[in-house]
């Protein structure tokens, strides 16, 4: 018998059947509602992602809005993991750790070579892997490096510091062969990607290009028009797409105004007037800020060339 059988008999003892009768209960069906509600009322802890952190906090209750079971629980300042990192599950990430882990934000990349790497927001990055599964592991040993927690990988020694010939084991020489294999690999893998990346590069920087040039055209050639872009339906999404019916003034500051903006109803504006649906006016939107980025991104690849 397990000993949460045995609790419930002892629950029962205490309860006096005419108490429970009183209440309009039996001694049975208050001992299973209690246990039913601390099932119910269970905190379901979640732990930071980074590895030895002790601290948790209590989704249920924070969800709810409600204070947490221990004050020690409470879900302030933590931080959730969206998709797009190297935690396919997502994580939390404890108020100690945020700023760490901001500076440390992994990003999962997947190589052309169809390896896997990290991305790190300090500029590490971990030798390509064939197994995804092990970025994190990987990206944990390099924070707990960064905090201090684990020693640094063991400098290559510098000419000044070799050891002599003499000094040398078979452990000692063993290791450094090791090194030369691990620094063959890693090199190896490298040029590899290098290589594809540029490939890639190389295709992709003339077309997006000839993109912009093309749109941007376009985008005159409409502008220039003296027809009303907003009397016709497909008029009106093309103009859309093309030119944005919307302000897209970026700049720092720049508050939308009656005078020189569009502000950023124009695209609803637009689909109201012609009856489109809304799904394809967030579809119109999304097309738009597609080509505007496009523009924006050879614009930047162009000015660094
Ligand atoms: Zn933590
Ligand atoms: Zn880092
Ligand atoms: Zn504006």
């Amino acid at each position: 018998m397990t000993g949460k059988t045995e609790a419930r008999e002892l629950l029962l003892d205490l309860i006096g059947a005419a108490d429970a009768a009183n209440r309009g209960t039996t001694p049975e069906q208050a001992v299973d509602d209690a246990i039913a509600e601390a099932i119910l009322n269970q905190p379901s802890l979640r732990d930071c992602l980074v590895p030895g952190c002790m601290r948790q906090f209590d989704a249920m209750s924070c969800m709810a809005g409600d204070p947490p079971p221990r004050p020690s629980w409470d879900g302030k300042g933590w931080a959730t993991l969206g998709s797009g990192s190297i935690f396919p599950a997502g994580g939390h990430i404890c108020p100690d750790h945020k700023q760490t882990v901001t500076e440390h934000w992994p990003r999962r990349l997947k190589l052309p070579s169809d390896r896997w790497s990290v991305d790190c927001a300090c500029g590490w990055t971990p030798t390509p892997q064939t197994w995804h599964g092990v970025l994190r592991a990987h990206w944990e040993q390099h924070l707990l490096t960064e905090l201090g927690t684990l020693p640094p990988a063991a400098p290559i020694p510098d000419p000044e510091h070799r050891t002599p010939l003499t000094e040398h084991t078979e452990r000692s020489l063993s290791e450094l062969y090791d090194r030369v294999e691990d620094a063959e690999a890693d090199r190896d893998g490298t040029l590899d990607f290098a290589r594809t990346a540029f490939l890639l590069y190389q295709q992709a920087v003339p077309a997006l290009l000839g993109a912009r040039t093309a749109l941007e055209a376009l985008r005159t050639r409409i502008t220039l028009d003296s027809r009303d872009w907003t009397a016709d339906k497909v008029d009106a999404l093309l103009y859309a797409i093309l030119v944005g019916a919307d302000c897209e003034d970026d700049t720092e500051g720049h508050v939308h105004n009656d005078i020189d903006c569009a502000g950023e109803q124009g695209l609803w504006n637009l689909a109201k007037q012609h009856g489109i649906p809304a799904e394809q006016t967030i579809q119109a939107n999304q097309h738009r800020w597609w080509i505007a980025n496009a523009i924006k991104t050879a614009k930047q690849i162009q000015e660094q060339r």
